[in-house]
């Protein structure tokens, strides 16, 4: 196993360096830097950009306009986004609805809908938590009946994230109540300008929206937007969700806090004394950076082994459990050296009388926002549970 990259993979990060420092805006990369939510119209900015250079749907095979990259080069790509303050892409047309497409949709779906999110036409969201299902998915209970060619959809979903700036909605449905939960659930394309399809925002801990409820009520839609058979819905959730949790690891984000810290802690004094000379914040800076490096090793592993980077179930648990609780750690880390001034007073910075680098003065809302990472993309509790069945197996 070989966990140095190669001459060519070198070549490759050189180039994906020079195209972010050349490329990316400054006012998304700041917005990034500052833990702001990114507007719709810089994230839209920045996906024509790597459009343009054929860099948008990274995990796709060449022939539907992904790049062909292995795995390493993927990995090697977000690590530098990361590092570069470029903004992740909303994964949901990207990473979700673009590879269930390719292995359960229609030619003709593919041959639609594919492009669209390429070029960023098409906004789409992932329909599946309700307020009954969350971990337990398959209790889910919003339905569509069949009438004519259309289905009648009626029910709720939750947590649907960037809700807002969608126009269509990927659902898991109900289809059959008679069989076990798993067999009566379909997956569903729904346009969130039928009528009867309402969105309404929740607010955030720190004071953000972008997260939202969908209601449906009668919503008349066509059999035509039916992925994959009648009642496959769980098979095609199930491989969506490998996706989904692919790359959740995050460790270009924890490597690029860490260094954020370290030039914060020689910077800011705090109780008379610069905060990287307080031994509690320097033991716990080393523990996590150590912990970073175990995981970024265990990635490069697993990215050797799997090679096509199809991240086993249990693998992506893993990559994910210890990749979210850096990332949260970090952020308590940096919130707590900070005290106070971790809490801007204003949204807009500059009328905040900042003695502290402005990338740190939003501490505290980015430490009340990443929570959010040990629950969604399967709570890391179930993590847990799928881990140590894989380990107690006898
Ligand atoms: C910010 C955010 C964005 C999200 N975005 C989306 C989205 O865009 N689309 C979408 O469909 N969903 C989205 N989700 C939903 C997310 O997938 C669910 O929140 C998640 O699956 C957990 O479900 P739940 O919130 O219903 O909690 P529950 O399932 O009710 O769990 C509550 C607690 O009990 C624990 N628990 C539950 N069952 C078990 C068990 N068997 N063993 C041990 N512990 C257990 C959980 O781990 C958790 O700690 C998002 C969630 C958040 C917070």
């Amino acid at each position: 196993m070989d966990l140095e990259f190669t001459e060519e993979e070198l070549a490759f990060r050189d180039e994906v360096r020079s195209f972010l420092k050349a490329k990316l805006p400054a006012d998304v990369a700041q917005a990034v830097a500052y833990g702001k939510e990114l507007e719709k119209e810089q994230i839209l900015r920045w996906q024509a950009i790597l459009n343009e250079k054929g860099w948008v749907a990274t995990t796709w095979p060449k022939e539907y306009g992904g790049p062909g990259w292995t795995a390493v080069e993927r990995h090697i790509f977000s690590e530098e986004c990361a590092l570069n303050n470029a903004p992740r892409m909303p994964p949901f047309g990207l990473n979700m609805l673009g590879p269930v497409l390719i292995k359960f949709g229609s030619e003709q779906q593919k041959a639609e809908i594919l492009p669209r999110i390429i070029d960023g036409t098409d906004w789409w969201c992932q329909g599946y938590s309700e307020p009954g299902a969350g971990s337990d998915l398959a209790s889910l209970k919003t339905k569509a009946v069949r009438d004519g060619d259309d289905y009648i959809v009626n029910g709720q979903k939750t947590w649907t994230t960037l809700g807002q700036h969608a126009n269509k909605i990927f659902c898991l449905v109900r289809t059959d109540s008679e069989v076990k939960p798993q067999a009566g659930i379909s997956f569903l394309l729904v346009d969130l300008d039928t009528p009867g399809v309402e969105m309404r925002p929740i607010r955030l801990l720190d004071g953000g929206y972008e997260v939202n409820e969908v209601f449906f009520t009668d919503a008349r839609v066509p059999v035509a937007n039916l992925v994959g058979e009648e009642n496959q819905g769980w098979t095609i959730a199930k491989y969506l969700l490998t996706h989904e949790r692919t790359n959740i690891a995050g460790i270009g984000f924890s490597t690029k806090d860490l260094e954020r810290f370290h030039e914060l802690a020689g910077e800011v004094i705090r109780d008379g004394r610069l905060i990287a000379d307080n031994p509690a914040y320097a033991a716990r800076a080393a523990e996590l950076e150590a912990d970073l490096e175990a995981l970024r090793i265990t990635n490069l592993r697993m990215l050797a082994k799997t090679k096509d980077g199809a991240a086993g179930g249990v693998e992506s648990s893993l990559l994910k459990l210890k990749g979210t609780q850096i990332r949260q750690e970090l952020q308590d880390l940096y919130r707590s050296a900070l005290g106070p001034e971790a809490a801007p007073v204003a949204d807009d910075l500059s009328e905040n009388e900042l003695t502290i680098p402005p990338e740190s003065a939003r501490a505290a809302p980015v430490y009340f926002n990443h929570r959010k990472l040990s629950i969604f993309g399967g709570a890391n509790e179930i993590q847990r549970n799928i881990v140590a069945k894989e380990l107690f197996r006898g």
